[in-house]
């Protein structure tokens, strides 16, 4: 029977449990001085090591011969408590037995002795999912419990449980586990089971878990059969964060000042995420690791993000000053406000935003004149080709440079649609990088009109020109799902680009592009 890697990486012995030592190192202790009480509460989120130390509690104490407080994991009883074999170590799920038939059934049983070992323990799970009626029933049994019982409470809410059951047992809170921790051991898990996880992308999956190590391996688990490395988009596509590279692009644009792409990816996040106060939020997740990154103050990432998206923010954050990202910042969170205090279209205010970010308007106080000076800089700078005022600019974009350069009043009227609506007339023979960008971005929008369902795979595609060909790379995953549209891709492609001839899929990474083409990385929407 398949095993989740979760029980079959479990942790049997307290030294074995992650990120809990203060907690194991205590019980450790109580055991071996049998100093241990009858009852029990473990409190934490979900995935901490609440039940795994309960089941091991279970073995220490009915252990034919602990070691120091440990199971042995050897003797014929903690094999049993292992497989769930023995009938005096009974597990009970409040969430689903909750009435107070349940316990009573439970309680009457306390007073026989145990059949197989020295202590009967019951582990009850969700505990705070009892009824009140049913946790009354547990009062009196906990109140003057035989001395053969041990009961190990466990609950995500502990502020549920009645304080009168909280009062008679031992509390221990269970911390969420620290992000290396997880990371080491989804390594090891990983490494265990031939799954090939760089540590960035243990990493990633640590932080996606928030402390939990069963989400952490749950997460892990969905990896399991990838049979190349999972590189930073193969995991964005397999844990479905394509909104996140949307929301980085969407703040790289608009620290950049580049209007149009913001209106197209507001577009693009609204209908991932569907909830405009929720795109907001995130915009203004970003900015504010941008604005560490500016700062250089160590921090901790946002959990969605994998590190090449990370490396995008701070080498963006890197050419500005804190003070023009706090003015875009206080943009974002202006319009958060008023998302809840005024009833226009929530829509309009998300652009008005655009604006303003894209915008800043001097009158507005010093740091949008910050902003503005700097955002006027930076555009000189690209103008003047290479005579920059900021030469530390990592990725003066081409576009950036074809783009006009914000006129000195207050802009009158947003470009709603993008300029990369495909113009089948481009000529091929003038082609220019910015031509090549908007080629690949028109194709990638065509693409994902006429098959919205997989529009995050086509962002992972990267395209190339060579002659007739257009080449198309990707990881081995999104060129097997792009192979059965290959020809209806010709179709669009030809449409753009009437020279094309052919298509070729490519597993792999795009080369580096030197002759002008351009992939379709996000920036250059
Ligand atoms: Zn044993």
């Amino acid at each position: 029977m398949h095993q989740t890697l979760y029980r079959k990486y479990r942790p049997q012995t307290f030294s074995e449990v992650c990120g809990q030592d203060r907690i194991t190192s205590v019980l450790r202790r109580q055991i071996a001085d049998e100093t241990y009480t009858h009852a029990y509460l473990f409190a934490g989120t979900r995935g901490t090591g609440k039940t795994s130390c309960a089941k091991i509690f279970a073995k220490a104490v009915n252990c034919e011969h602990p070691v120091d407080g440990e199971p042995c994991n050897e003797c014929e009883t903690c094999k049993a408590i292992t497989e769930g074999r023995l009938l005096d170590v009974l597990e009970i799920d409040a969430a689903s037995h909750n009435g107070v038939d349940d316990i009573r059934d439970l309680c009457e049983k306390v007073d026989f002795l145990p059949t197989q070992c020295k202590k009967r323990v019951y582990i009850i799970d969700e505990v705070h999912m009892l009824s009140p009626s049913a946790f009354n029933a547990l009062l009196k049994t906990l109140e003057e419990p035989p001395a053969h019982v041990l009961f190990i409470l466990a609950t995500t809410e502990p502020g549920k449980v009645l304080e009168t059951v909280r009062s008679r047992c031992q509390i221990f809170s269970f911390s969420r586990i620290e992000t290396e921790e997880i990371t080491k051991r989804v390594l090891y898990v990983a490494e265990q089971e031939g799954i090939k996880l760089p540590e960035s992308g243990a990493r990633l999956i640590a932080r996606l878990s928030d402390g939990g190590m069963r989400d952490a391996l749950s997460r892990l688990e969905k990896c399991v059969g990838y049979p190349d490395e999972l590189t930073d988009s193969a995991l964005e596509y397999i844990f479905e964060l394509g909104s996140q590279e949307l929301i980085t692009s969407f703040a790289v644009s608009a620290a950049r000042g580049d209007q149009a792409a913001c209106f197209t990816l507001l577009d693009d996040l609204y209908r991932d995420l569907g909830n405009l106060k929720e795109v907001l939020q995130q915009i203004l997740g970003a900015f504010r690791d941008m604005l560490l990154y500016a700062a250089k103050v160590p921090f901790e990432t946002h959990a969605g993000r994998t590190d090449t998206l990370q490396a995008r923010l701070k080498a963006q954050a890197e050419t500005m000053s804190e003070g023009e990202i706090l003015y875009q910042i206080g943009v974002l969170q202006d319009a958060l406000m008023q998302f809840d205090r005024l009833s226009v279209n929530k829509k309009i205010l998300a652009e008005l935003a655009i604006v303003k970010l894209c915008y800043p308007d001097p009158s507005k106080g010093t740091l949008a004149l910050e902003a503005r000076v700097a955002a006027l800089e930076r555009r000189i700078a690209s103008l003047s080709g290479g005579f920059s005022s900021s030469p530390e600019d990592p990725d003066p974009t081409p576009a950036e440079a074809g783009k006009k350069a914000p006129s000195a009043d207050v802009p009158s009227k947003p470009k709603v649609a993008a300029p990369k609506q495909g113009k089948p007339e481009a000529k091929p023979a003038a082609r220019t990088q910015a031509d090549g960008e908007t080629f690949e971005s028109a194709i990638n929008d065509a693409l994902s009109k006429s098959d919205p369902s997989r529009r995050a795979l086509y962002r992972i595609l990267k395209f190339r020109r060579a002659g007739h060909v257009l080449h198309v790379y990707g990881p081995p995953y999104s060129i097997a799902m792009f192979t059965p549209r290959k020809d209806a891709f010709l179709a669009e492609a030809q449409k753009l680009d009437p020279e094309l001839n052919a298509v070729e899929l490519i597993s792999g990474e795009a080369p580096a592009n030197a002759n002008g083409g351009s992939d379709t990385d996000l920036d250059s929407f």
